[in-house]
C-alpha cells in the first residue's frame, strides 16, 4: 500500500490550503455571525478552477481525482464548515448526477458552466415527509404535457437553492412503480413556477444557503429528464455514495481545526503554574482527537481511492462518512472543553467548529442509515 500523495494531490493540497487561509480563513467568524453567503469568494474559487475539480477539462473542469477533491474539501473545511459544505455539496450533488448521468448535450449545457466556476449547481431530495425514506415518500411529482414536464410540490433543506444555477429534483413520474417510477429532473433556475422559499435558520453553517424549493405547475423541457425514466432512486443513491466522501473530507477538515486550536490553546493556557498541555487528562484529549482523525482520514482516502480505480466504494464511503463525521464530532467536543469557559464563548472557533460539524452527522445520510447500511452488507455478506 502507498500512502503517499502524488505530485499532483500535493500541489492541490497546498494550493488549497494557501487560497484558503488568504481569502476566507480571515472572514471565516464574521460570514459564521452575519449569516451572509459570502458569493464572492465562490467567485474566487470558481477563478482558481476549484469548483470543476474533480470532472473532465473538456466539461471546464480540473481533471482531478476523488482524492484531490477529498483533500480540497478537507483544506476548505478547516477555516470554514459554511464554505466547506456549500462546496462539497456543489461537487457531489451539483455537479456529480449531471456528469454521471447527463447525455453529451446536457453536460455541456448544464454541468460546463458549474464546473467552469461560473455558477453553483444544487440537488433536491428531501421533502417535509421525505428524508431517510426516499424511496418510500417522495410526493414532488413530475407529468409530461407534450413536450415539458410539469412539477408540482416542494423539497426541503436544498443547499444553494437560492443561488444555483439548476437544481437537479427527484420527482415522482410513475406512482404506480414504487421507488423505480422516480426520476431526476433538471429544473434550471429561471423555470417558470419555480419558487425559491425562505432561508433556513441553522445551528451552524451560516453562511451556506438552506433553501425550501417548490414547484408551482413548474413547466421544464421533456428534455431535461435526466438518465433513463424511473432510474431516479438509484441515480440518488450512487450520488450520495460520492457526496458522504465529501462530508467525511469535510468532518476531516473541521476536526482537524478544533484540534490544532486545542493544541494551541493548551500550550498557552497556565493553570496551577503551568501550561495545562502538561496535565494528562488534556494530553490524552489531544491524543484521542488525533489518533481518531488519523484513522477517519484513512478511511475517506480508502474510499476515494476505490472510487477512482473504479472499484465498489459505497460501503467504504458509508463508512468512512459515519466514522470521520462522529471523530470530528468528538474532536469538537473535547477542543471545547480544553478551551474550558472560554470554549463556550464566539471569542474562540471552537464552538463554531462544533455547531458546523453537526450537519455531517445528518446530511447525505444520518448515522443511523448509515449503520443500517454497512450492517445490511456485512449480514448479506455472511449470508
Ligand atoms: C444543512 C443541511 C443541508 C442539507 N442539504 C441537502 C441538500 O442539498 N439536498 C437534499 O436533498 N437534502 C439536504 N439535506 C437533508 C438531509 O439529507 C436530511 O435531513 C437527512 O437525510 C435526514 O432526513 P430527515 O431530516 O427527514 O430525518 P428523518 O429521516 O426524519 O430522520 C429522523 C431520525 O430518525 C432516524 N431514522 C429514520 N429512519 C430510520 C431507520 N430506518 N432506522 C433507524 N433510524 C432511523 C434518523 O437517523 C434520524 O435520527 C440537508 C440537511 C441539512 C440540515
Amino acid at each position: 500500500m502507498d500512502f503517499q500523495l502524488s505530485e499532483e494531490q500535493r500541489a492541490i493540497q497546498t494550493m488549497v490550503r494557501d487560497f484558503a487561509e488568504k481569502e476566507i480563513a480571515p472572514r471565516a467568524n464574521a460570514i459564521d455571525q452575519s449569516d451572509q453567503f459570502p458569493a464572492d469568494v465562490f467567485e474566487k474559487l470558481g477563478k482558481q478552477g476549484l469548483l470543476g475539480l474533480p470532472y473532465p477539462e473538456t466539461y471546464g473542469g480540473g481533471g482531478a481525482d476523488t482524492l484531490a477533491q477529498a483533500l480540497a474539501v478537507e483544506e476548505i473545511s478547516r477555516v470554514s464548515g459554511s464554505v466547506g459544505l456549500t462546496y462539497a455539496a456543489h461537487l457531489s450533488l451539483g455537479c456529480g448526477p449531471l456528469y454521471l448521468f447527463g447525455t453529451e448535450a446536457q453536460k455541456r449545457e448544464w454541468l460546463t458552466p458549474l464546473a467552469r466556476g461560473d455558477a453553483l449547481g444544487a440537488l433536491a431530495l428531501t421533502e417535509a415527509q421525505s428524508g431517510s425514506d426516499l424511496a418510500g415518500s417522495v410526493a414532488t411529482t413530475a407529468t409530461l404535457d407534450g413536450d415539458a414536464w410539469i412539477i408540482n410540490g416542494s423539497k426541503m433543506y436544498v443547499t444553494s437553492g437560492a443561488v444555483a444555477r439548476s437544481i437537479t429534483t427527484l420527482c415522482v413520474t410513475d406512482r404506480t412503480q414504487g421507488h423505480r417510477g422516480l426520476s431526476m429532473i433538471l429544473v434550471p433556475r429561471d423555470a417558470p413556477g419555480l419558487v425559491i422559499g425562505k432561508v433556513e435558520e441553522k445551528m451552524g453553517l451560516h453562511g451556506s444557503l438552506t433553501t425550501q424549493v417548490f414547484f408551482e405547475d413548474c413547466r421544464v423541457p421533456k428534455a431535461n429528464l435526466l438518465g433513463g425514466l424511473g432510474a431516479g432512486f438509484k441515480q440518488a443513491m450512487i450520488t450520495l455514495d460520492g457526496g458522504r466522501i465529501g462530508i467525511g473530507a469535510m468532518s476531516l477538515g473541521l476536526g482537524r481545526a478544533a484540534l490544532e486550536a486545542s493544541v494551541r490553546y493548551a500550550q498557552e493556557r497556565k493553570a496551577f503554574g503551568k501550561p495545562i498541555a502538561d496535565f494528562q487528562a488534556i494530553q490524552w484529549m489531544i491524543a484521542d482527537s488525533a489518533v481518531e482523525l488519523e484513522a477517519a482520514r484513512l478511511l475517506v482516502w480508502k474510499a476515494a481511492h476505490l472510487k477512482d480505480t473504479q472499484q465498489n466504494f459505497s460501503h467504504a464511503a458509508a463508512m468512512a462518512k459515519l466514522f470521520a463525521s462522529e471523530a470530528a464530532d468528538r474532536a469538537c467536543w473535547k477542543a471545547i472543553q480544553v478551551h474550558g469557559g472560554g470554549g463556550y464563548l464566539r471569542d474562540f472557533p471552537v464552538e463554531r467548529f462544533y455547531r458546523d460539524n453537526r450537519l455531517t452527522l445528518i446530511g447525505e445520510g444520518t448515522s443511523e442509515i448509515l449503520r443500517l447500511i454497512i450492517a445490511r452488507a456485512i449480514l448479506r455478506e455472511r449470508n
